[in-house]
């Protein structure tokens, strides 16, 4: 029977994909280096959350076929150990985007409208002093800056739309008949930063999009600029953001994501009320974790026993491996 580890939570659907598949599954919680090598040493496939795996871990999975990420993003994988070894890597690629995109509207209608300060002035009862708050704002007919215009980019643009805002896509790697198609105006990285009120990132982290946002690009922002990273931590300079946030040089930010996790108690963002934080869940909605399991069981379950039923947009690796 083969023997598939999962690592880290996920929801029983995915479970039910795996045992009608009739693999010998199982669930891994001690992340410890010693133990995953340990309990990794016989498995053919790993099903993986956000835990590490690491080269040396990796060397000691001598059977292992098919590592399944319950998600998009893969940086907390070893990707070059496994194409080298002929290990496929697969993604969650039809499950997340709607889930992600919410999020990024929810934020953004949040720090535009200070709800938290209208809730508190409501609940302390002081109602008829509304016009004490700070002003507030529409999206309607602002700016939203998009970048990275793959799965998550597009559903954010088609949501913006929907408030009569302008959006904006820098993504040189997506023609730009792709990017006008979706209603939305492609743009340079410097004159997006210039003219957007709303910026959102959907890019990959890698040595390039590390400090994608940085000292010089918060100088090039407007006051009115609110900025939220769904993506990955360290794609935005966590040091330079406090800096603008405390100087009031942009209007807020939401992070989803952060150059540690979980970060340090005494980060020093957690301090400010221009920003609205949350612990890497912009994916996790109910249904989105439902769909995740089962892509990724799926991703194994047909990687094994079914090649004409797997997604093949699923496998980022596929033109580095023999599949
Ligand atoms: P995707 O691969 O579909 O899209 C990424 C886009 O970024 C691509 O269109 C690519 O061309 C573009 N890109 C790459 N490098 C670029 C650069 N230097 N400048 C501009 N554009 C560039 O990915 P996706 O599914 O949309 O996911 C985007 C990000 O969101 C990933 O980092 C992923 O890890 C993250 N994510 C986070 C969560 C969460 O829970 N917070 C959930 C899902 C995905």
């Amino acid at each position: 029977m083969m023997k598939i580890a999962v690592m880290g939570e996920i929801h029983q659907d995915g479970w039910e994909v795996l045992k009608e598949a009739q693999f010998k599954c199982f669930e891994i919680k001690n992340f410890e280096e010693k133990n995953l090598t340990e309990e990794l040493a016989d498995v053919e496939g790993i099903i993986i959350r956000t835990a590490k795996l690491n080269t040396s871990v990796l060397s000691q999975c001598k059977k292992l076929k098919i590592v399944a990420r319950h998600g998009v993003g893969y940086d907390n994988v070893d990707v070059e150990y496994l194409n080298k070894n002929n290990i496929a890597l697969g993604i969650t690629s039809t499950s997340n985007a709607v889930s992600v995109a919410e999020h990024v509207l929810t934020c953004f209608l949040y720090l535009t409208k200070n709800i938290h300060l209208s809730d508190k002035l409501t609940r302390e009862g002081k109602f008829n002093y509304k016009s004490s708050l700070p002003n507030f704002f529409e999206l309607y007919k602002k700016n939203v800056l998009i970048f990275g215009f793959g799965r998550i980019g597009r559903e954010v643009s088609k949501r913006c739309l929907g408030f009569d805002s302008n959006v904006f896509v820098y993504d040189p790697y997506v023609n730009n008949d792709i990017i006008r198609e979706y209603n939305c105006s492609p743009i340079d990285k410097i004159e997006g930063l210039q003219l957007a009120d709303y910026i959102s990132i959907h890019l990959p982290l890698k040595n390039e999009t590390k400090n994608f946002i940085s000292k010089k690009e918060f100088f090039l922002m407007k006051k009115s600029a609110i900025i939220v990273n769904t993506a990955r931590g360290g794609i935005i300079n966590e040091h330079y953001l406090e800096l603008a946030l405390k100087k009031n040089k942009i209007r807020g930010a939401g992070l989803d994501v952060f150059e540690k996790e979980p970060p340090d108690e005494k980060q020093p963002l957690f301090k400010l009320s221009n920003v609205i934080l949350s612990p890497h869940n912009a994916a996790l909605t109910l249904e989105c974790r439902k769909r995740m399991a089962i892509e990724a069981a799926e991703n194994i379950k047909f990687f094994f026993n079914d090649r004409t039923n797997l997604n093949l947009n699923n496998i980022v690796n596929k033109l580095e491996i023999k599949i």
